[in-house]
């Protein structure tokens, strides 16, 4: 099935070429992480482009990561940027990436709410996954403090993951 959600590309938002090869995923995901990155959010395609420049350098050199460590990013205004994207294994949610995506919404969530733009776009992208075969039907969504020490994906983001999973 089409994507129905517009993904901007890696090359699109100017991404520097991962360091290995990302791991294939063994099959679709089992569970979907949700993260927030804990920074200011972006505003616009430009903020948002040089906002991902920046978290992918943080997590190639101060975090050792080969990539950015999320599969896809999630901008305040709903637009979708591709990280490490479908199939493959992240670096998100420490000893938990093997069998599952993790999703990062840009902002911190602690206090502020997610937009709906952006709520709305992370739905339509896991449904996207799901009718593409990425991720299985019977996914879990989890948020990343149920598997790790952290707040991450910031209260009022954890609380908005059911609205994620709805059939609508
Ligand atoms: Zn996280």
């Amino acid at each position: 099935m089409a994507q129905k959600v517009t993904i901007v590309s890696r090359e699109e938002w100017g991404a520097a070429a991962p360091k290995q090869k990302a791991s294939p995923l063994k099959g679709p995901a089992q569970r979907v992480f949700i993260h927030h990155t804990a920074l200011p959010k972006c505003t616009g395609l430009k903020e948002c482009k040089e906002r991902l420049v920046s978290i992918q350098r943080g997590h190639m050199t101060d975090r050792s990561f080969d990539d950015i460590g999320y599969n896809f990013i999630v901008g305040g205004d709903g637009t979708v940027f591709e990280g490490r994207g479908w199939g493959v294994v992240g670096a998100h949610t420490k000893y938990n990436n093997d069998d599952s995506l993790g999703i990062a919404f840009m902002g911190n969530f602690n206090n502020d709410t997610p937009s709906t733009e952006a709520l709305s776009s992370a739905k339509q992208l896991l449904q996207d996954g799901v009718a593409q075969g990425f991720i299985s039907p019977e996914f879990a969504l989890l948020g990343h403090r149920d598997k790790g020490q952290t707040d991450c994906p910031g209260a009022k983001l954890y609380a908005a993951l059911p609205q994620l999973k709805g059939s609508k």
